[in-house]
């Protein structure tokens, strides 16, 4: 297992135009600067006080994207540095990235998750909520959407994921301002590519497989 390797490896493996988010969660600061050195810039925390913690130890040229679920009170943890929100999924959240960014001086790009997967665990919009949050983000000068997230369920049937993401990918391919699709994991980016992904959110096919 070898962090610089597996970054070139997924690189090479992909078109230039995807973004990799790398994501760091449960590893440690030195796992990130070997990423780091690597030329990997984009870094993934699903938690706000592990990444104010590592935004803390690391080099100012990161862009933090948070990927996790976001709890309204932990927003001013993470408005000064925070680069995107991938898992908007309420007004209310909407509202207070809006103050915090504002109390900032900043603009937070946001995308705003979309629940494709079957399982009713997971977070996100329904598809025909998304017209609605799009002019109601218009409301909010410090806010950008600047795109989708999905994640598919949780299974090893390749065409159901193949559909879910084709599915968030036709809604994204309706709205000609958004420039960001992220959409695919370790298990499934090739198909997210296939199907139109612009930003994929990779953990243990960076990092490892991770302990907990
Ligand atoms: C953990 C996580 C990932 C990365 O998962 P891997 O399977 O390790 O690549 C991607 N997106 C979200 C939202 C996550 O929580």
């Amino acid at each position: 297992m070898n962090i610089e390797n597996n970054i070139s490896n997924l690189k090479n493996s992909i078109p230039d135009y995807v973004d990799i988010v790398a994501v760091s969660k449960t590893k440690p600061v030195n796992d990130l600067i070997k990423a780091y050195r690597a030329g990997q810039r984009i870094f993934g925390e699903n938690k706000v006080q592990e990444m104010v913690a590592k935004f803390e130890k690391l080099p100012k040229d990161i862009e933090w994207h948070m990927i996790g679920h976001v709890q309204t009170n932990k927003v001013k943890y993470m408005a000064s540095f925070v680069n995107t929100i991938h898992s908007v999924d309420s007004h209310k959240l909407l509202k207070e990235i809006q103050k915090q960014a504002f109390k900032n001086n900043r603009k937070i790009k946001c995308l705003i998750q979309i629940r494709i997967a079957n399982e009713d665990t997971k977070f996100g919009i329904e598809p025909s909520e998304l017209n609605d949050y799009l002019n109601f983000s218009k409301t909010l000068p410090n806010v950008k959407i600047t795109g989708l997230m999905g994640m598919a369920s949780f299974t090893d049937d390749q065409n159901q994921i193949r559909n879910e993401f084709r599915m968030l990918s036709n809604l994204y391919d309706d709205f000609s301002d958004l420039k960001a699709l992220s959409m695919g994991m370790s298990n499934d980016y090739k198909i997210g590519i296939e199907e139109g992904s612009t930003m994929i959110r990779i953990g243990s096919k960076i990092f490892g497989e991770r302990n907990f």
